[in-house]
């Protein structure tokens, strides 16, 4: 070896993790300062050994907390037996996951894909192809209605309607056929349906936008809408279903049921991307052999862990959890009463802290939280999320919430505010 080959080896080998991601990687993210090497339920150990509370469960992936041992026995149990064969041939995992997929969700039938952005495409091809062959909309001329504020994935045909300019800048030409609705208001749903809408595709509560939780019985209206004009509605549970509300979907809140459901992120068991459209019989019924599928869809493992996931949400006590757990979570950040926090609100364990912009940047507080044990995520730049698994405990949730108190103080400190 040569003393420049040797340079080079030594200097990859200690180079840091961070180092190495930033040199190698894209620059599509801008993660918080902490490497991860180890999780256990609701805690995050970095390299360090140093201990965090998850407070986000990586978007609702994590319910059922990091390395669940029923899950991970699943996991490795099924791996050892049987992981991959693609859809080509049946497999003994996959009928009974799809199953108890319908059960839980009162849906008929289930589609397996693997992320939620390929759930909504899934969801997105089913209204278009439902609209032409049942609802007898001319060629071509299909449309989608969508919320304002949605976030459903990264696909070009899902940017195509995303209110969000950085998600389209330089991404296009788009996908036609989506034209998007004011979230939250059943008026402005009703005026825009024409004689083409195929379907309203709609998050119950809005994740990313920034945990935006509609007025009360909006889904109600929604569903009432839907069914009089003859349009599909199609909620994107990714985030919000399999407990994370409090309930197993978010739409059983308000006693709704869909013509179609994306579900995703937890039906992983935050071990494996695992994700379905659910449908009504006659919605499901428009995809005939070789219409549409994926490779690993459906796979036995991922179909052997989503089966536990579900198992585990109910005989478990998660949706309990989540509802008594977050309202404890909204109490205890109500009485953190600190000026910058200008709102907080959510459902179940999917819980916002907005920060007042002119106090810090809500990424600031979770650069902040990171020093005092906590992970989190900003998102929409003002917005401080806390998803923690659903496992989590009061004592937890104090701690959270303390360090929460603490990480605005450090802030606060830092560059004292004028009044
Ligand atoms: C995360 C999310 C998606 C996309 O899921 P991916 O697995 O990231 O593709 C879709 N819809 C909603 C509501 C989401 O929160």
């Amino acid at each position: 070896m040569t003393t420049a080959a040797r340079a080079e080896a030594l200097a990859r080998k200690t180079r840091t993790p961070i180092e190495l991601e930033r040199r190698h990687g894209a620059r599509n993210y801008d993660p918080l300062k902490v490497v991860l090497e180890r999780g256990e339920d609701v805690w995050l150990f970095d390299t360090a050994g140093r201990r965090y509370l998850d407070m986000m469960s990586a978007y609702s992936a994590v319910s059922f907390g990091h390395a669940n041992p029923t899950l991970v026995h699943t996991l490795t149990e099924q791996a050892k037996t049987l992981a991959v064969t693609s859809r080509a041939f049946h497999t003994a995992r996959l009928g009974p996951f799809l199953e108890r997929l319908c059960r839980m969700t009162g849906m008929d039938r289930a589609l397996p894909m693997n992320t939620g952005a390929e759930a909504v495409e899934t969801a997105i091809k089913a209204a278009r192809k439902w609209a032409y062959k049942v609802k007898g909309v001319p060629a071509g001329q299909a449309e989608i209605l969508v919320a304002a504020g949605n976030f459903a994935g990264r696909t070009t045909t899902i940017i195509s309607f995303s209110s969000e300019p950085q998600y389209r800048d330089g991404f296009g030409p788009f996908t036609p056929g989506f034209r998007s609705v004011p979230f939250g208001d059943p008026a402005a749903l009703e005026a825009a349906i024409g004689p083409n809408t195929a379907a309203f595709i709609v998050e119950p509560v809005q994740g990313e936008a920034g945990i935006i939780v509609p007025p009360v019985d909006y889904l109600r209206a929604v569903r009432e809408i839907c069914t009089r004009r003859n349009i599909l509605m199609i909620a994107d549970e990714v985030q919000t279903g399999l407990g994370r509300t409090g309930r197993v979907l978010a739409c059983d809140h308000e006693g709704v049921r869909p013509d179609g459901l994306t579900l995703g992120k937890a039906l992983g068991g935050g071990l494996l991307a695992v994700s379905a459209f659910c449908a009504r019989e006659d919605v499901m019924a428009v995809f005939a052999p070789g219409d549409h599928g994926s490779t690993f869809g459906g796979n036995p493992l991922g179909a052997a862990v989503g089966e536990a996931a579900l198992t585990l949400l109910e005989n478990g006590p998660y949706c309990e959890t989540a509802r008594a757990q977050g309202d404890y979570l909204l109490a205890r950040l109500a009485r953190l009463d600190h000026p910058a926090i200008i709102d907080i609100r959510g459902k179940g364990l999917l819980v916002g802290v907005e920060i007042d912009p002119a106090f810090a940047g809500a990424r600031q507080v979770c650069d902040a939280l990171v020093d005092e044990g906590v992970l989190t995520k900003d998102t929409h730049g003002t917005v401080v999320r806390m998803a923690p698994p659903l496992t989590i405990k009061p004592e937890q949730i104090d701690q959270a919430v303390s360090a929460l108190g603490r990480a605005l103080a450090s802030i606060e400190a830092a560059e004292p505010v004028a009044a």
